[in-house]
């Protein structure tokens, strides 16, 4: 029987290295270009004056459509933190941390939300609800959300 060479086949392997360029939205795009060029770009709800950062489109509490944007500076105030003990590896199994990390969400100072990064600096015995904080940019970094490389106490 004269065979097309492929009737005995039960599976291919091909291998795939998707690369993935999408978009991050209007919104999470202007406040990531912002940072890229050190500045902090929330908005504000226009009716209830409540100021996401980051920026959110349509407000939480009152779901008016939030078009002011504001800048805000790199201060804020330590919300919340836990100290991080195991990272996820590459292989996606999580993996211990050489030395356990402080991660905090810190409000920028008028703002209403949080952003969450690391915390460096303080033993983390000294970290608190209410440190204030200041942020360290990376403009050098390869990734958009590396950008905000951590929180330093001030
Ligand atoms: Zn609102």
């Amino acid at each position: 029987m004269e065979s097309d060479g492929l009737q005995n086949v039960d599976m291919v392997r091909i291998p795939a290295v998707p690369v993935f360029n999408w978009s991050v939205g209007n919104f999470m795009e202007r406040f990531f270009d912002g940072l890229k060029g050190g500045k902090f770009m929330g908005v504000k709800c226009p009716d209830c004056g409540r100021v996401y950062l980051p920026p959110r489109m349509i407000c939480e509490r009152c779901f008016a459509k939030n078009d002011e944007w504001v800048e805000l500076p790199p201060e804020g105030t330590v919300e919340s933190f836990t100290l991080a003990q195991v990272k996820v590896g590459e292989d996606g199994e999580l993996a211990d941390l050489e030395a356990p990390v402080l991660i905090g969400m810190v409000k920028h100072e008028g703002a209403d939300t949080c952003l969450v990064a690391r915390i460096e600096g303080p033993d983390p015995e000294e970290a608190s609800v209410g440190m204030r904080v200041t942020a360290v940019l990376d403009k050098s970094a390869e990734s958009i959300l590396d950008i905000l490389s951590h929180y330093v106490p001030r």
